[in-house]
């Protein structure tokens, strides 16, 4: 496959942009070789700069659910096109895809009632977080190490050296004191949990956590470890943020709340929401939004807020999330996950509604229990892909993505196309 035109481009890149990427995992540092550039994406295939195609399993980190350039939304932005591109200052899209939203909601999440939209995961997670702390009055939050809540200074954290302990900072230029308050404790364990709340229990605003954390591999969790969350959180007048970036909309209309059944004080999403666009937004309980500004002391604001094209883009796609559509999802993620395990290789496909991954051994619920070794034949996995004309995460711990724009025949491809990998390891 000549990749020559992206090479150039890469190198190019490399001079204006830093590691010639606007986000770090699209530089391929963990699988190695080169980035490729695309120049367009149809349904579930992109093209790149050279002309090849790909069957793309990448889409755009979860957002296509309804693959590249859906009619329904390339018309809708059409149509706005000619009304504003911003304006700020209030438009019905605003107001559409809200209450799109929340009637979405009224059987499964009854108390999710209000939504603030913003522009990214990132933006909504930091404001979700700070909405529960101006809430409860109280500045701790567990984290749980696995989980990814987008780049903001708070979050960037890592476990410190005991259990229920402070975190530290993750990055440099994260300055120990927007940490200390962070508690990173480990995934799928009761008991750090309740030793946190032992310790801190009057102090501690919210448990943040993505119900199927899905950034650091794909960690199901057990059903009884969630509840135990919403239980403890309730127990001690503490919140429960489910960070449903990935999830929402993705396991369901609902999204993971939705699909587990366990209703949070708080919802942040990403990602889906936008049809594409960049879209982001917190949601829930009436009470806790009378406190964000302007109603109440909660500061929170954005120029582009709300945009309108991006409004319209994430309504269109909204509409086309019907049952139907995650049920068919469903039945294509497990007919390549049982044809893949069918083959008893030494990996094994995890997967949940149209999310999967590939790991080595059994199905880890820690991000400890992950077998970083695996990493190499992942970043081989990928390669042997991609030289095959299908696209993936360039991460094996990224997990991959299901659109309704695929078709058995593409997956019957993917497929023949791992089988050979295997087969030939
Ligand atoms: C992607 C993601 C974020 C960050 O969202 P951005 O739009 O990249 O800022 C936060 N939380 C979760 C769970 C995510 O998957």
């Amino acid at each position: 496959m000549n990749r020559e035109r992206s090479q150039k481009l890469y190198e190019r890149a490399l001079k204006v942009l830093p590691g010639g990427v606007n986000s770090p995992v699209r530089a391929f540092r963990s699988v190695g070789g080169t980035p490729v550039f695309m120049e367009s994406g149809q349904g579930c295939t992109v093209r790149d700069v050279d002309g090849n195609q790909y069957l793309d399993f990448c889409n755009s980190w979860g957002p296509l659910i309804c693959g590249h350039r859906h009619p329904d939304i390339v018309s809708a932005i059409q149509k706005q096109l000619d009304r504003s591109l911003t304006l700020g200052i209030p438009t019905e899209s605003e107001v559409k895809l809200a209450e799109f939203i929340l009637e979405g909601f009224k059987e499964s999440l009854p108390s999710i009632r209000k939504i603030r939209f913003v522009s990214s995961g990132t933006e909504a997670v930091m404001s979700a977080v700070r909405l529960a702390r101006g809430f409860t009055g109280r500045n701790k939050i567990i984290k749980f190490d696995g989980c990814y809540h987008g780049h903001s200074d708070a979050l960037l954290v890592k476990a410190g050296s005991g259990l229920a302990t402070a975190g530290i900072p993750d990055s440099s230029g994260v300055p120990e004191a927007m940490t200390s308050d962070i508690i990173v404790i480990p995934l799928d364990d009761e008991q750090a949990v309740s030793e946190a709340f032992k310790a801190y229990g009057n102090e501690i605003a919210a448990i943040i956590l993505e119900p199927v954390p899905a950034n650091n591999g794909l960690l199901l969790q057990r059903q009884e470890f969630l509840q135990f969350l919403r239980d403890i959180t309730r127990k001690h007048d503490s919140l429960l943020i489910f960070d449903e970036v990935i999830n929402g909309f993705r396991l369901a209309f609902g999204g993971a709340a939705e699909y587990l059944g366990i209703e949070p004080d708080l919802i942040t999403y990403g990602k889906i929401i936008g049809g594409g666009m960049p879209v982001g937004a917190f949601a829930g309980r009436d009470d806790i939004f009378k406190l964000l500004a302007p109603d109440g002391p909660v500061y929170q604001a954005g120029t582009l807020s709300g945009n309108p094209v991006a409004m319209e883009a994430g309504l269109a796609q909204m509409k086309l999330l019907t049952p139907e559509l995650y049920a068919n999802l469903e039945l294509k993620r497990k007919r390549i996950q049982d044809a893949f395990n069918d083959r008893s290789y030494d990996f094994q496909m995890t997967g949940i509604a149209s999310i999967f991954w590939f790991h080595h051994g059994e199905a880890p619920r820690t991000s400890g229990a992950i077998d970083r070794d695996s990493m190499k034949t992942y970043a081989a996995l990928f390669h042997h892909c991609l030289d095959r004309g299908i696209y993936m995460a360039p991460s094996g711990y990224e997990v991959g993505f299901l659109s309704s724009a695929m078709e058995d025949s593409d997956l019957d491809r993917f497929l023949e196309t791992v089988f050979e990998f295997f087969d030939g390891k």
